[in-house]
């Protein structure tokens, strides 16, 4: 019988699927953060990284980056909920309608 408490699990380095795991192109422009290394498609993305995750360690530049990619994201939010209800609104109107005549 063979003692399988002494044999290696697993290659972890193989199976990684931590945070710390990213695939990034070759030819992919990244925005990596300064302070973990993550990387990012986007400078807003990043921006808005760095002041939740890291939030005690910005300078001035980087908050004033964040507020201002975090109000551009909010914005976007709000649009798009608009045409959510709206889209909603046109399929419950639709249904009804087609209800009503068929
Ligand atoms: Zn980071």
């Amino acid at each position: 019988m063979t003692d399988t408490a002494t044999q290696p699990v697993a290659d972890t380095a193989a199976t990684r699927t931590d945070d710390t795991a990213y695939d990034v192109p070759a030819d992919a422009t990244a925005h990596t953060c300064s302070y973990c290394g993550r990387p990012f498609a986007r400078e807003s993305w990043l921006a808005l990284h760095r002041g939740l995750a890291h939030p005690n360690e910005l300078d001035d530049e980087e908050i004033e980056a964040f507020r201002a990619a975090h109000d551009e994201e909010e914005e976007s939010l709000s649009t798009f909920r608009l045409q959510a209800l709206g889209a909603l609104v046109l399929i419950y109107f639709g249904f009804l309608m087609v209800y009503a005549l068929v």
